[in-house]
């Protein structure tokens, strides 16, 4: 019987069911455990970190949604306008904080912060722990200004913001994108750096995920919804940054190498 074998040489002398269960592991038996229970985890780890990716980007896009919304009912306070293109804390995130609420709404959930620079500024805390930018709307404020009145607009000294109702297509008209890691930006502005911010300061592949890991971006539309797109999908075919026709059917300029 194998019960009778496996208590032999045991030192006990005794034949019971009861005491043979506790026999100890062999060592081999442990390192045998511990090998399949290691190749058990490798084989769900790419399906956890998938997981849990996604949930960081279904996370993110509820507080871009949140951030939105914000900017819709800061309009409907404010005349039908959008907060001014203003500095420090005269910027979009303090002036919609009243609406939006929790700090933690301008953080994505996949980006991460400098402990150390809230510190250093605590009353730049919104602007510091941020991930996303607003729309500068560049194209109509430069179509609808004087040049001179454009350039104080650049200047941050315009005290008008654009109007809600000003955007044609407002499904299809971003007002909230993710900003690049480090970027300071807070403005997509289509006449800064060499091919404009929505190239150079927006990340548009933060949450990759699936085979080919192109990923995308959450992205805030004029209507108040909210949703994922995929690389390169907010400028192309259609630039969804702009207001103007002819802004929106502009070739992106693609710049090699760029941050
Ligand atoms: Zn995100």
């Amino acid at each position: 019987m194998s019960v009778v074998k496996t208590c032999r040489g045991t030192g006990t002398g005794s034949k019971t069911l009861g005491i043979c269960r506790w026999r100890a592991f062999t060592l081999v038996e442990l390192l045998v455990v511990v090998a399949i229970l290691g190749i058990l985890a490798a084989l769900m780890m790419p399906a956890l970190s998938s997981a849990k990716a996604k949930a960081s980007s279904i996370s993110c896009l509820n507080r871009v949604r949140q951030l939105g919304l914000s900017l819709i009912l800061y309009s409907d306070d404010f005349e039908g306008q959008y907060p001014p293109r203003r500095q420090s804390t005269n910027t979009w995130p303090y002036r919609l904080q009243p609406y939006y609420r929790d700090a933690k709404m301008l953080e994505c959930t996949s980006d991460s912060f400098s402990w150390l620079l809230p510190m250093i500024a605590p009353d730049m805390k919104l602007m510091l722990r941020r991930s996303f930018v607003i729309n500068g709307f560049n194209d109509w404020f430069q179509s609808d200004l004087t040049a001179s009145n454009y350039q104080a607009f650049l200047a941050w000294q315009w005290p008008q913001g654009m109007k809600a109702a000003a955007i044609p297509n407002p499904t299809e008209t971003i007002v909230f994108g993710e900003k690049r890691k480090g970027s300071y930006h807070v403005h997509m502005d289509f006449s800064q750096g060499q091919a404009g911010n929505d190239v150079e300061e927006i990340d548009q592949a933060r949450h990759a995920s699936g085979a080919n890991k192109a990923g995308g971006s959450n992205f805030a539309f004029a209507d108040g919804s909210a949703r994922f797109l995929k690389f390169g999908r907010s400028t192309t075919p259609e630039n969804l940054w702009a207001v103007r026709d002819e802004w929106r059917r502009a070739p992106v300029r693609q710049v090699i190498g760029a941050p």
